[in-house]
């Protein structure tokens, strides 16, 4: 845990305190066995007890200790390749409906914190796709032109527009998604498992999965000190999976990603990077981000993990970056610093598989998991309700295939990005 920094992260000093949960201890049964409290196991854990049927979620460490306690926080609506190749990759009328699907998924996060009064600095106020050089310009020009096609009102915004809403003269376009917005991901996560408590749902944490066994009516999930029976299984485990599931995290090739954050800024900086308070990223290959939180600090991330010399490499990157943005804010330090595993799928997109008989998972958001995943747990939900079908889900179903040269592929991704913040000056 430690070598992840989780426990530093800004989310964590700043997030209200979860539910209060404890380890799994002996025998018990459930409607519904759910592996891991993200916001897909979470959020189907929730949808599932809003209709009255009893979930239990098994989560190996504590409520959003995967992805969903160490992101960014954007919101954001759809993947992030373009609109066209989604619809190219799995054809043109389930691609469109995974496009929309994934265009209204910030609505029901949004929604659901509202809902169940989540606590979580939640701004829809849209993110901001910023245009590094001309080739960036181009690319958001083409996404623009493929989310107007479908009626989806982004905005290409130039010159001093792109500089008012970004602060910063560095990019030449900005491109403004009013669908999306900004959350404190952690707060978010842990709300969503409050509300599924309150509507009847059990969690365990420190209670990973080890073993599932055929009972013949239903599986047998074993923990280290007990065990659930249940007739349906939803796996949530994504890129962090381990025990009975790790096929799930070897179908992705893991991308580092760190985040650091400043002391907050002051009042007359706070008024002048990111006024609106859209969050940020940029096109670049070794992307970054960037965005405020609700005491006006800084949050900058980017492509790398904070180890083997990472940690001094990315902040010293970091702090070149913010003057190279933002020549007002002077030497910055950081407060904290962490890092997570982006698990990143050969094309992009997610998988769902029903793994075995009444076994369901989703995975693979490619760093784009709160909404989808949000969604997709509702999705889940609702096959498991009978409400709709596994082939009817806009996702098309697939194999559990490992990504190839995986390792090899992680390791160029930390080594490369620790080398090109290096030498990029
Ligand atoms: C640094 C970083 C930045 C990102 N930025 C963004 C962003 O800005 N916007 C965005 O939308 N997405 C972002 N993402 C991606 C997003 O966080 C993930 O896609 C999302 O968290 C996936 O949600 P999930 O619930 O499916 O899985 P997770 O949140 O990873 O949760 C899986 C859980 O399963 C548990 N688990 C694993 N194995 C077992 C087992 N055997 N038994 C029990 N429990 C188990 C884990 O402990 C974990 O808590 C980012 C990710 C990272 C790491």
């Amino acid at each position: 845990m430690s070598s992840s920094r989780y426990q530093s992260s800004l989310w964590q000093a700043s997030a209200p305190p979860g539910p209060i949960t404890s380890r799994l201890s002996g025998p018990i049964s459930a409607d519904v066995a759910v592996i891991g409290a993200g916001y897909t196991g979470c959020s189907a854990a929730l949808h599932l007890a809003l209709a009255g049927v009893s979930p239990v979620v098994l989560e190996a460490s504590e409520i959003g200790f995967g992805g969903a306690g160490r992101n960014v926080g954007l919101v954001n609506a759809g993947l992030w390749v373009m609109p066209d190749t989604i619809a190219t990759a799995i054809g043109e009328e389930r691609g469109e409906r995974l496009l929309k699907q994934l265009g209204e998924a910030p609505a029901l996060v949004f929604d659901l914190i509202a809902r169940h009064e989540i606590a979580c600095e939640a701004i829809r106020a849209g993110t901001l796709h910023c245009a590094a050089g001309s080739h960036g310009v181009e690319e958001l020009t083409e996404r623009a032109r493929q989310w107007l096609r479908r009626g989806v009102a982004v905005e290409l915004l130039e010159g001093s527009a792109a500089a008012r809403l970004t602060g910063s003269n560095a990019f030449p376009a900005v491109l403004l998604d009013p669908r999306a917005g900004t959350i404190q991901p952690l707060a978010y996560v842990r709300g969503l498992a409050a509300a599924a408590i309150r509507y009847g749902a059990r969690i365990h944490t420190q209670s990973p999965a080890i073993a599932c066994e055929n009972r013949g009516q239903g599986w047998r999930i074993t923990t280290p000190q007990g065990s659930v029976d249940a007739p349906r299984v939803i796996v949530a485990t994504d890129a962090y999976s381990s025990g009975p599931w790790r096929a799930l995290s070897a179908e992705q090739v893991p991308l580092p990603y760190f985040n650091l954050a400043t002391a907050p800024l002051p009042p007359e900086l706070r008024a002048r990077i990111l006024p609106e308070r859209q969050g940020a990223w940029d096109t670049k290959k070794i992307l970054s981000s960037f965005r405020l939180d609700a005491q006006g600090r800084l949050v900058i991330g980017g492509v790398g993990a904070l180890r083997n010399g990472g940690a001094r490499v990315h902040a010293q990157w970091a702090r070149r970056e913010l003057a190279r943005l933002f020549p007002a804010l002077g030497r910055v330090s950081f407060d904290h610093a962490w890092y997570g595993t982006i698990g990143m799928t050969a094309d992009a997109l997610p998988r769902l598989h029903e793994l075995d008989r009444n076994i369901l998972s989703i995975s693979g958001y490619n760093g784009r998991g709160i909404a989808p995943g949000t969604s997709f747990g509702r999705d889940l939900a609702r096959v498991v309700l009978g409400e709709q079908s596994m082939d009817a889900l806009a996702l098309p179903q697939t194999p559990v295939r490992p990504a190839q040269l995986r390792a090899l592929k992680g390791v160029i991704y930390e080594a490369g990005a620790q080398l090109a913040h290096f030498f990029q000056r």
